[in-house]
């Protein structure tokens, strides 16, 4: 007797009825009621920028991370770019990187004159490999820029080593890894300088948004410095001082936050570890329904660490599979799941062929990865019925195209 499939297990790709009847998003941010307020109580006051939220936004972060400074920028990519300046990376100087990163890692390089040399993955973790790193340390090398790919820790003590023994400075773009820890220390204590986004999809927003942590007072005081056209006081500080003088002592950038911004991130971290607790459990969901599926490589995680989740990216087993990662993904978003792909490799990018002469083939572990990746549904506002979605559409999609 032949079967014929019922409607719910024809893909929707092929016509059949899609797992959900509404797209869900691959990451969003959640706003409450005491966010607008605490917004709406800055417009009505007397600073909406360069005012108290500031610094009140900077010593929440700060602490939260357990570093001595935090100073905040416009921006993540902003703050990458302050953390190259302060790391004094200038003209042929070379600082080494990820390939599997969003392109502001290595940009933040170029906007500085220098060159984003880049090192190859771990298998595991797809985070920069220490020993790819050390193969590309050379006399102009002056910093590495390490990536907490989907919120998992860099293997930051390995790196430091290298560090120690040759000067280097390690800025980490922990840009995915607000509350992530290692060795049961959040990041953003532990390397030289590190870098937080607060764009929407980040875990906590501040529309856009982002900060710079450190123990070291003259970082804190160039990044300081650096968001505010290299001029060494503000403006509230010289109204307190009831003075008008002011020097610009380097070249600078307008690269403030709002206190209007500032107020929403407040309120945001005051809902990070709810927010954490939750992702966590996605995660722990996805890993329990997934495992057994011979065509889905769920996230490592490695022993010294707790991830923070901002991304969920499996690794389709193409052994396994008729479709390719092209087909899986246009099969998942005609199920409604609004899968994403994090990265394509900084080297593949146009721009980065044309500058620096890639051709593709030069770091195979992250090129493979990159082929077979696909972002899965993360964000601490997600259902449990949203996560059933995503682990029925999986399940269906692989079921389909399965050897
Ligand atoms: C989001 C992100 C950035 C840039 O942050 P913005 O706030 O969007 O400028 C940089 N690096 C990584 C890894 C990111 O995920």
């Amino acid at each position: 007797m032949k079967l014929i499939a019922a409607n719910s297990d024809v893909l929707a790709v092929d016509g059949g009825s899609p797992v959900r009847k509404t797209l869900l998003p691959y990451g969003r941010q959640s706003i409450e009621e005491s966010d607008i307020e605490a917004v709406v109580e800055i417009l009505r006051s007397d600073w909406l920028t360069t005012g108290p939220k500031i610094s009140e936004f900077e010593e929440a972060v700060a602490e939260h991370v357990g570093a001595k400074y935090a100073v905040s920028f416009s921006s993540g990519t902003a703050a990458l770019h302050g953390a190259a300046f302060a790391a004094g990376l200038e003209n042929g100087d070379e600082a080494i990187t990820s390939p599997l990163t969003f392109v502001a890692t290595a940009n933040c390089v170029l906007y500085q004159g220098a060159i984003p040399v880049l090192a190859d993955v771990s298998p595991d973790t797809l985070n920069i490999d220490p020993e790819e790193i050390d193969k590309r340390i050379t006399p102009r090398t002056k910093a590495i820029l390490a990536v907490d790919y989907a919120g998992h820790p860099a293997d930051l003590n390995s790196i430091l080593q290298l560090t120690n023994r040759n000067g280097l400075i390690v800025i980490e773009d922990a840009c995915h890894a607000l509350g992530a820890e290692y060795q049961g220390r959040k990041v953003g204590g532990i390397a030289h300088m590190t870098i937080f986004s607060f764009h929407p999809v980040k875990h906590i927003t501040t529309g856009e948004g982002g900060m710079v942590t450190t123990d070291d007072a003259a970082y804190a005081e160039k990044l300081r410095r650096f968001r505010n056209h290299g001029i060494n006081s503000d403006a509230r500080q010289r109204q307190n001082e009831r003075q008008w003088h002011y020097e610009m002592v380097s070249l600078g950038f307008n690269y403030r936050l709002t206190d209007i911004a500032c107020a929403l991130g407040i309120q945001q971290l005051k809902r990070l570890e709810v927010n954490l607790a939750r992702r966590r459990q996605i995660a722990a969901k996805y890993d329990a329904a997934f495992r057994e599926i011979p065509s889905v490589l769920c996230p490592a995680v490695r022993s010294n660490v707790n991830p923070s989740w901002h991304l969920y990216p499996i690794r389709l087993q193409s052994e396994e599979l008729f479709a390719d990662r092209e087909e899986v993904f246009r099969a998942l978003r005609a199920e409604n799941i609004g899968v994403n792909v994090h990265y394509i490799p900084v080297h593949l990018h146009p721009y980065y062929r044309e500058q620096f002469g890639y051709k593709g083939g030069e770091f195979p572990v992250a090129e493979s990865a990159y082929e077979r990746l696909i972002s899965l549904p993360m964000f601490h506002a997600m259902s449990d019925d949203d996560v059933e979605d995503v682990i029925r559409a999986v399940i269906k999609v692989m079921a389909a195209f399965s050897c």
